[in-house]
């Protein structure tokens, strides 16, 4: 035995002690006591749904982001399916999307009995290639539905010239990257709609709840018409008026976010700059410690862009390594770092797979980017302590197994 060897600190997968005595998770909500009393005082006020918390919070929030309409959703699969009918999807027609998403961004063009239609990704961002999108226009094609993976804004121009040119309209899916800017504004109003979720991972929450952007009226109107079981008018607009006549124009759904959520929304909202900020301070302290380790890439940042940061992924070489990713994510979670993956491509699911024939390898720079990513815990509430818990854990374990 060499006295130079250097002593290995054991990994907890290996029984050793793990880095963390308890979870970190990939993402959570930050939940503080102006919020609980904004949730209280809704809750005595006379409105739990349908009130005036609705249009307070989307007026609030489509001037953060410069849009001229918001439209707010029971979810972000809501906001998505909302926005697919006001595109005017319908059976038969086609939209283009990116294979390494969520399902629900290619199942809300199922919802209107469309087909939804892969492109494979760029492989710097891990956004939709707009050479391939391009390739894939038919003549069925009503729709593009780039999303903005991890925050990092999609290919928007390139995006927009396509849909130009054929007459298609853009619905990007920002449920990362609520704050996200192109070219040095902010994503809401550059696509002709702009979708957003308010899970608890994201970077504002209502616990559910969803939004839609645009400056296109005619989009707004269908929009709210849809949320509300295809209804003209409000019922606080019919109290107000001392009416009960109300028409139903189209076959709608109930998909209104309450009072009571719009209310935590608000008070979410204030404080959404700051939390904005502390992700990228998190992203910058660990690209600056992941650039110094060999055989794993941060992600990379466009000079047009500035990410948001809802995932804040890393891509290994896994040629580099003893082992694949399956050891290594859960090493990391051994050590109590809570890793996940994004996402598994959509295409993949036995429901795709079984519907539409897909087999694997018709998208190689998704399904390549999907075997070799792990996203690490990010948001805006984890501690400097917390942070260097996770470059340690990723330190200690990626040099374990390091060829
Ligand atoms: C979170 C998310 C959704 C869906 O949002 P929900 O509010 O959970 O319905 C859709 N697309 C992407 C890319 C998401 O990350």
């Amino acid at each position: 035995m060499s006295l130079s060897a250097p002593t290995r600190v054991a990994l907890a997968i290996h029984g050793g002690t793990p880095v963390r005595k308890t979870l970190l998770p990939y993402g959570r909500q930050s939940i503080e006591e102006d919020d609980i009393q904004a949730v209280v005082d809704a809750l005595r006020s006379d409105w739990l749904t349908t009130g005036p918390k609705i249009p307070e919070f989307e007026e609030a929030f489509a001037a953060w982001l410069g849009a001229r309409f918001a439209v707010s959703f029971s979810s972000g699969t809501a906001a998505l399916h909302g926005a697919a009918f006001a595109a005017g999807i319908a059976t038969g027609d086609e939209a283009i999307t990116t294979p390494l998403t969520f399902a629900a961004t290619a199942n809300c063009v199922l919802y209107q009995n469309g087909t939804p239609v892969f492109a494979d990704i760029s492989a710097d961002t891990l956004n939709l290639d707009p050479e391939r999108v391009a390739a894939k226009v038919s003549p069925k094609t009503k729709a593009l539905l780039p999303v903005d993976y991890a925050g990092h804004p999609a290919d928007l121009d390139a995006m927009l010239e396509i849909a130009d040119r054929h007459g298609l309209v853009v619905i990007e899916d920002a449920c990362h990257a609520l704050g996200s800017e192109y070219k040095g504004r902010r994503v809401g109003s550059i696509a002709h709609m702009t979708v957003f979720s308010f899970h608890p991972v994201k970077h504002l929450t209502t616990g559910e709840g969803g939004m839609v952007t645009t400056d296109n009226a005619a989009y707004a109107d269908a929009l709210r018409k849809v949320r509300n079981h295809g209804i003209s008018s409000g019922a606080r607009d019919r109290q107000h008026a001392g009416q009960w006549h109300y028409e139903m124009v189209l076959l709608g759904y109930n998909y209104r976010l309450t009072d009571i959520a719009c209310a935590l929304g608000l008070s979410q909202l204030k404080k959404l700059e700051e939390n904005l900020t502390r992700r990228r301070e998190i992203a910058t302290r660990y690209t600056a410690a992941f650039r110094e380790m060999p055989g794993i890439c941060a992600p990379f940042v466009r000079e047009e862009a500035l990410p948001a940061w809802h995932l804040y992924h890393v891509r290994f070489d896994f040629a580099r390594f003893s082992t694949g990713r399956a050891e290594i994510f859960h090493a990391l979670r051994a050590e109590n770092i809570g890793v996940n993956v994004h996402y598994i491509p959509v295409h993949l699911h036995p429901y795709y797979r079984e519907r539409f024939g897909y087999r694997g390898g018709e998208f190689p720079t998704a399904e390549s980017a999907y075997e070799s990513v792990i996203s690490l815990p990010m948001f805006h509430g984890m501690s400097d302590a917390d942070v260097e818990d996770v470059i340690r854990a990723v330190d200690l374990v990626i040099g374990y197994y390091r060829k």
